[in-house]
């Protein structure tokens, strides 16, 4: 009774709307894998995707990879310093042989 008023006033509102999302391909939460959703409220491009992200305790690799990336680029932040110094010495050293 609830469930059937509710879903009729949503289909009233905004019919277009819904049509456009259900067609609209989105990330899965899982995966981070661009998919065409069936339903308007798939989450997952795979049923083995959405039991993978619940078995992991509802952490995604999508949300993982921006973490992930952060890290990475702390790590190597200081040896992109020491490459950038050694270039620089590098080319104050070829400056110096080709104006002599
Ligand atoms: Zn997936």
């Amino acid at each position: 009774m609830v469930p059937r008023r509710t879903r009729g006033k949503a289909l009233a509102a905004a019919p277009t709307k819904r049509k456009k999302r259900a067609l609209t391909s989105r990330r899965c939460r899982n995966c981070d894998t661009p998919f065409a959703p069936s339903r308007e409220w798939q989450e997952f491009c795979a049923d083995d995707c959405r039991k993978e992200f619940h078995r992991a305790g509802g952490v995604s690799i999508g949300r993982l990879t921006p973490i992930i990336e952060q890290m990475v680029r702390e790590a190597i932040r200081p040896h992109l310093e020491s490459i950038r110094q050694e270039r620089e010495a590098i080319q104050m050293q070829l400056r110096k042989a080709l104006n002599v």
